[in-house]
């Protein structure tokens, strides 16, 4: 056993922090909260804390790197160095590079980049404080911040993990479960097409365990839309 890990993530049905299996940190999401952005959105998310802001579409520099046809999507996930309880070394890692990778992976699907050829749309989005589950965050977060800009957009982006703790298949792990349990599976969905814009898995299941972490996941994802919904209807109002 690691130092800092408990006996068991399981007890009596619960989890550590009282949730259920399938149930959701708490997630407040805010659109339009920065003035100097083109859009932006704010979301906190159990222990996670966010900043999501994007401009754009705009002239690309460098030009080389500008499409004839599209817009380019690009996208910056950092993690503040203040965001773990370990100060974390200012700058890109490996992981942030990965994790932006991924993030302009599940976004770029959505969004109309050939209505805006030879620009850019940059996303950057600031992990504030991390708590486990930062990039499900961070993507949730910046489809909002795209939306809040006027962006055209096929659908939002709403992301959620699912994983295995104490052998049990449970939704939106936080950082114990995280750190000691056997298995994450961050999912980001398109609501209205229910295509998959993201799919990692870290650790092991069976074929079976896998499929239902992957559906309670979508399960997931579709909360966390009506939340992202709600968000841009108090900014804007509308249905
Ligand atoms: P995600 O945040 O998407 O779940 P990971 O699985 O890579 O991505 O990270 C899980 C959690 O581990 C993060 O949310 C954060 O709480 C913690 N973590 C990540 N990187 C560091 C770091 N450099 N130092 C301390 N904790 C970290």
């Amino acid at each position: 056993m690691k130092v800092g890990e408990p006996e068991r993530l399981i007890i009596d049905g619960k989890r550590l922090d009282g949730r259920a299996f399938d149930e959701l940190r708490p997630i407040k999401i805010e659109a339009g909260v920065l003035k100097r952005a083109d859009g932006s959105a704010y979301l906190e998310w159990g222990g996670n804390k966010v900043m999501a802001a994007c401009y754009g579409p705009r002239e690309v520099h460098p030009r080389h790197l500008a499409r004839p046809d599209s817009a380019i999507l690009r996208c910056i996930y950092n993690m503040a160095a203040f965001s773990v309880s370990d100060r974390k070394r200012p700058g890109p890692d490996r992981r942030s590079v990965e994790i932006s990778k991924v993030t302009r992976e599940a976004l770029e699907h959505v969004v109309f980049t050939h209505l805006f050829p030879r620009t850019a749309i940059d996303v950057f989005i600031e992990i504030l404080q991390a708590n486990a589950g930062t990039r499900c965050s961070g993507i949730t977060a910046a489809s909002v911040a795209l939306a809040d800009a006027g962006i055209p957009m096929a659908d939002l982006v709403p992301a959620c993990a699912a994983g295995k703790v104490g052998g049990e298949i449970v939704l939106d792990l936080n950082d114990v479960e995280d750190n000691y349990g056997e298995a994450d599976l961050p999912v980001a969905i398109t609501p209205k097409k229910g295509e998959v814009t993201l799919l990692q898995m870290d650790g092991n299941f069976t074929r079976e365990e896998f499929e239902k972490a992957f559906k309670l996941a979508i399960k997931g994802c579709k909360k966390v839309h009506k939340i992202q919904k709600e968000a841009l209807r108090k900014k804007y109002g509308g249905t």
